[in-house]
């Protein structure tokens, strides 16, 4: 390869980044990191009705978020800026000019209603709704001469005969006859382009090598490929991205229908944004069949658009869970602690920052739940009954503490004696625990059902003793006796 690679990727801020989205910029990511290229974030800002700031700011915190910051961009600078569409009018000025000298596109003089009135037409024939042509076969001078009279104009690409190839690098040689790809309208009247025409000057003068990016664009690709003919630019090399599938069969993944389309779903729900990287990659791209969890610098490595899959990918989010779930079994206890605490701040079980007791408690939780969290909101599910002022009792729970009669009796005499201050360690715990239920003639079940229902008012969890590490020795004393209380009732 004579030039060096340089990718980009090009959303629109409509409001959200969509995980394809976030997919098409790891692909080009990967790939520039892995030829030693460039990757370019460039803003297809130009529908001022559906653009703000905020979503904006949505892509450049997503992006950050999974550690894809592009080399060059509207926040980096770079040498081929302005990197946001709606800053380059300016550069789009002579477009119009250009196109004409070259040849590719007729100026067409069709009014509003005109068109209207084809289209009308179209639709009672059943037949596809196009531009008929019409002004193609108005004469040079003619057409010179009218619009020197003022006749407002729109240019139109003039697309040859024969059929158009795309040679794509994931979909193999793709070919449409050029009867049915439309003259599209590229400059306005007043002389505003046309976004395919902006997305190729933009590539072009950018210098970009590679298109990548999804399949929804295949039909754009066939007007653009004839856009770069008729300027006489060349054309980049193209892959298309497979859709991305909603996860039970419903067809494509849309944001209306689905809210895990949106990569600010993951932020919120705290999935750590390496587990998700891992899982966006294998959305239509493996290895080997086999490997799952992999690297940065793996994926960077192993990286190939040729094993890139045409049909769709499923978004399947058990096996996000389960690849969460295991890098946060792998990850430091401090950053489990330090990612839990804000949705125990936000659920306002704790205070911003926790009081001492109360970190003593987080940390507690951190240790208990860090191998079955799956993502770090999950812990205010898990982990709601340790803050709650009052216990809530889950119907099997309930039953565990209603199940013998002397379950209130047990529970208060277990409360009384109760080491203070509890023993440091849960499994000292555990031996005394057993040692009383013996001294008690009680076998160790009739003892931890209900005394778990009590502590916790659940029927699962962690271990029972080091629930009674995380919970305190007043905390216990208190909820055994609302438990004793509920048992009697
Ligand atoms: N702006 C387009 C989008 O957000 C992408 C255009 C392109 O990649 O060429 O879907």
């Amino acid at each position: 390869m004579t030039s060096p690679v340089r990718v980009r990727f090009a959303p629109s801020p409509t409001g959200y980044l969509h995980v394809g989205g976030a997919r098409t910029a790891l692909f080009n990511w990967l790939v520039a990191r892995r030829l030693g290229g460039v990757y370019v974030l460039r803003l297809e800002d130009t529908d001022t009705e559906r653009n703000t700031d905020a979503s904006v700011r949505t892509i450049y915190d997503g992006l950050r978020w999974l550690g894809l910051d592009p080399d060059e961009g509207p926040e980096q600078g770079g040498p081929k800026g302005p990197y946001r569409q709606s800053e380059r009018d300016e550069l789009y000025r002579g477009l119009a000019d250009e196109l004409l000298v070259r040849g590719g596109v007729y100026p067409c003089f069709c009014t509003k209603e005109r068109l209207a009135s084809v289209r009308e037409k179209q639709i009672a024939d059943r037949v596809t709704q196009r531009y008929d042509g019409l002004c193609r076969a108005v004469s040079r001078e003619d057409a010179e001469a009218r619009v020197k009279n003022g006749e407002p104009f729109t240019l139109r690409l003039k697309v040859p005969e024969g059929e158009t190839v795309l040679p794509d690098l994931i979909r193999g040689e793709v070919r449409v006859k050029n009867e049915d790809i439309e003259d599209i309208i590229l400059v306005r009247t007043g002389g505003a382009v046309v976004y395919n025409l902006a997305v190729v000057f933009d590539d072009h003068h950018m210098g970009v090598t590679h298109v990548i990016r999804g399949e929804d664009h295949l039909t754009n690709t066939f007007k653009q490929l004839c856009i770069y003919d008729a300027m006489g630019w060349t054309r980049p090399v193209f892959a298309h991205l497979p859709l991305i599938l909603a996860p039970a069969g419903e067809g494509k993944l849309s944001k209306r229908k689905h809210p895990e389309a949106a990569l600010e779903w993951y932020q919120r729900k705290g999935y750590p944004p390496e587990a998700l990287l891992n899982w966006i990659c294998l959305l239509g791209w493996s290895f080997d069949d086999k490997t799952e969890i992999m690297t940065r610098e793996e994926m960077v490595e192993r990286f190939s658009i040729d094993r890139v899959v045409k049909s769709g990918a499923r978004l399947n989010l058990e096996k996000l869970d389960w690849m969460s779930g295991d890098y946060i079994r792998r990850m430091p206890l401090d950053r489990v602690v330090r990612e839990i605490t804000p949705y125990l701040v936000e659920a306002g079980f704790v205070a911003s920052p926790p009081t001492a007791d109360e970190a003593t408690k987080i940390h507690a939780v951190a240790v208990a739940e860090q191998g079955r969290l799956r993502c770090f909101s999950q812990i205010t599910e898990l982990a709601g009954w340790v803050f709650a002022k009052t216990v809530a009792y889950e119907a099997k729970a309930a039953a565990n503490l209603k199940k013998r009669p002397d379950t209130a009796d047990l529970l208060r005499r277990y409360a009384a004696a109760l080491p203070e201050p509890l023993f440091a360690d849960g499994k000292a715990l555990e031996a005394w625990a057993r040692d009383w239920a013996t001294a008690s003639g009680l076998g160790f079940g009739d003892l931890v059902h209900p005394v778990r229902a009590a502590l916790t008012g659940r029927a699962q969890g962690p271990g029972l003793f080091e629930v009674h590490l995380i919970l305190g020795h007043a905390t216990c004393v208190a909820r055994l006796s609302s438990g004793a209380g509920a048992a009697a009732s």
